[in-house]
């Protein structure tokens, strides 16, 4: 079911069901107040009939003071003169408000005069003046007909007026005299509507007269007023409805927006939009909802920009691993490598790598990554550990944390020759941290090993093995650079090329070995007379060459003069039997002037002059022309 549905559901049961049940109840108690006042209505309109009846009695009391009081009526009575005290009864009625007059004496009515039908009579004795009973006289001021008319149009009742069961009067057309209700509050149905009935006995009706009034009401004549309360009634529970609808959307939009604030703010959460924040308002169930899901949404940024850095990091160890493959690193490079890779790797504050310099000598610093501060005793303890045992330790000294690793040689010899270490405050390593620990620094003792073996191989590329100079390769190299550099900073570059003189005589003479040494010999003089920036090199055979930058070509020539001196003053002990072999050389010189700039150029310059100096009789240099 639908958010929306539910809402809906839940409106339908807390105020439709509610509010029907409060309108059957409230129209049920509108009908029965509108016939409760409907019936007490009627009833009073009852009283009001009789109370009528009695003051048509009360007119007749006063008329029959005028009647009873006449003396010409009282004189004929009091004589006897029947006929007389008619006829003047009958006057008294046509001049009087009087509808019918009677006297009784001695039982019989011997007067009577007016309308048959008068009903409410005033009753009174009449004497004579000598204080003689005459009868009795009744006199009636209103007729059957007048009183239910009157009861009609003054009390809005129908009325029916009995004499025995002789009806005298009616304003209920068709009535059953035998139908009508003599008990109390009794009720007769005529046609559609129903009466509720009452009677009363008019108890001093005329001599020989039994009359009996009944009144009759219709209550429904009267209940146009429920209509009027029934709508009354309606339009307020219409009203209390339409605030209830206007209650539920105002409740049910605000509970819909805040729901689509939170839906929207979940949509740019998984867009990756971690800057959503859902608005929260007051302290309600939503407010804290909205605030747990902004917590929710800062902690994943949080975690996002923590796992970004932790991919930075990785990213640049790639960087870096990636750089080492490329390169040709040298041992202090590689161990810098190992430990920066190691200290992000396992997230270390600091780590750092020592080797052994000589043999089972002191150990050495080679690299440091990060702040010491706090770890230096217990990288110390731990690294001692490490290399003593030749296995990984890890110490916890307070809150700071160490590994070290031992570097081993991956020959068969196992030597420790290294110890590399990391150290954090606050956490203690993991066993992940541990594992990945081992195993850069079990990479690191490899590489260090492929690093040795890399560098034996590069410089025996280049080293000439007798003499241990450069060779022929590493001097072209050497030669080329230098002529770049000297045709870009404008300087000079001076050559030598140096010919033992008839070299082939001692070998002839003293064999192949002892032209070794001799070779080697001169070789070292070579060296040990050549500055840092100058290039010396076994050229080829018995010929060398040393590349001399930002010399002319008489700073050349005075160096290969010089060199040419001391190799002369050499006394090489000879290998076999007693003395020593002593050699000269000649020393071709060349310098290259910037703007003709060519290494091939070069060394032709110097090997003609060399040339030069053989033919002028060796042990000589001879500048180029
Ligand atoms: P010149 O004065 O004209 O240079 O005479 P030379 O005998 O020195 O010249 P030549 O080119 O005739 O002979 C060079 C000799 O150098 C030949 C070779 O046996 C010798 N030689 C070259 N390389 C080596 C080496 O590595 N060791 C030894 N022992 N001799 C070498
Ligand atoms: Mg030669
Ligand atoms: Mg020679």
């Amino acid at each position: 079911m639908s958010f929306r549905n539910r809402l809906a559901l839940f409106f339908v049961v807390i105020v439709i069901v509610p509010m029907l049940a409060v309108a059957f109840l409230l129209f049920r108690l509108v009908d029965e107040s509108a016939e409760g006042q409907a019936e007490a209505a009627i009833a009073q309109r009852h009283t009001f009939a009789s109370a009528l009846f009695r003051a048509e009695r009360r007119s007749a009391e006063k008329a029959i003071e005028a009647v009873g009081v006449d003396p010409v009526f009282t004189g004929a009575l009091q004589e006897g003169d029947i006929d007389r005290a008619r006829r003047r009864a009958q006057q008294l009625l046509e001049r009087r408000p009087i509808e019918r007059i009677v006297f009784v004496q001695d039982g019989k009515a011997v007067v009577r005069v007016g309308d048959k039908h008068a009903i409410a009579p005033a009753v009174q004795r009449v004497v004579s003046s000598a204080e003689q009973d005459l009868g009795t006289l009744g006199v009636s001021v209103i007729d059957a007909r007048t009183y239910v008319e009157r009861v009609r149009d003054l009390a809005g009742l129908r009325a029916v007026v009995l004499n025995g069961d002789k009806v005298l009067a009616s304003t209920l057309p068709a009535v059953d005299r035998a139908r009508l209700p003599t008990g109390e509050g009794a009720s007769l149905d005529v046609g559609e509507d129903e009466y509720r009935v009452q009677n009363f006995e008019d108890r001093a009706a005329f001599e020989g007269q039994k009359i009996r009034i009944f009144t009759l009401g219709d209550p429904s004549a009267l209940e146009d007023s429920k209509t009027g309360e029934r709508l009354f009634a309606g339009a307020i529970l219409l009203g209390f409805f339409l605030i209830a609808i206007a209650c539920a959307v105002l409740v049910s939009r605000t509970l819909q927006q805040q729901i689509a604030a939170f839906l929207a703010a979940a949509r740019r959460l998984a867009s990756g939009d971690f800057s959503a924040q859902v608005p929260t308002v007051g302290h309600d169930e939503f407010a804290e909802l909205g605030e747990e899901f902004n917590k929710m949404s800062r902690e994943l940024a949080r975690r996002l920009a923590e796992l970004s850095q932790e991919r930075g990091r990785v990213q640049d160890s790639m960087r870096r691993l990636g750089e080492a493959v490329g390169a040709n690193l040298d041992r202090d490079a590689l161990l810098e490598l190992i430990v920066r890779t190691a200290v992000d790797g396992v997230g270390a504050d600091a780590g750092r790598a020592c080797v052994r310099t000589n043999g089972h000598g002191t150990v050495e610093e080679r690299s440091r990554v990060g702040d010491m501060m706090g770890l230096e005793h217990a990288v110390a303890s731990v690294e001692a550990e490490a290399m003593s045992s030749g296995s990984a330790r890890e110490t916890t000294i307070g809150v700071a944390t160490v590994m070290a690793n031992p570097l081993r040689r991956a020959d068969a010899s196992d030597e420790v020759v290294g110890v590399v270490s990391v150290g954090r405050t606050g956490r203690p390593f993991t066993p992940g941290d541990r594992e990945l620990f081992n195993y850069l620094a079990g990479q690191a003792a490899r590489s260090m090993e492929n690093v040795d073996l890399h560098e034996t191989t590069t410089r025996r590329s280049v080293t000439d093995e007798l003499t241990g100079l450069n060779n022929r390769r590493a001097f072209d190299d050497a030669l080329a650079s230098e002529v770049e550099r000297a045709k870009r900073f404008g300087s000079d570059l001076g050559l030598v090329l140096i010919d033992l003189d008839s070299f082939k005589r001692v070998n002839d003479l003293y064999g192949h070995p002892q032209g070794d040494l001799v070779l080697r010999e001169v070789a070292r003089v070579l060296r040990e007379s050549s500055r840092e920036i100058d290039h010396p090199a076994r050229y080829g055979g018995e010929e060398l060459a040393v590349v001399l930058p930002g010399t002319d070509l008489d700073g050349a020539f005075k160096r290969a003069e010089r060199i040419r001196e001391e190799i002369g003053q050499l006394r090489i002990p000879r290998l076999r039997g007693a003395g020593t072999v002593s050699i000269t050389t000649s020393c071709g010189v060349a310098a290259m002037r910037p703007e003709a700039a060519d290494p091939r150029a070069l060394v032709q310059a110097a090997d003609d002059a060399l040339y030069e100096a053989k033919n002028r009789g060796r042990n000589t240099s001879v500048r180029a022309r």
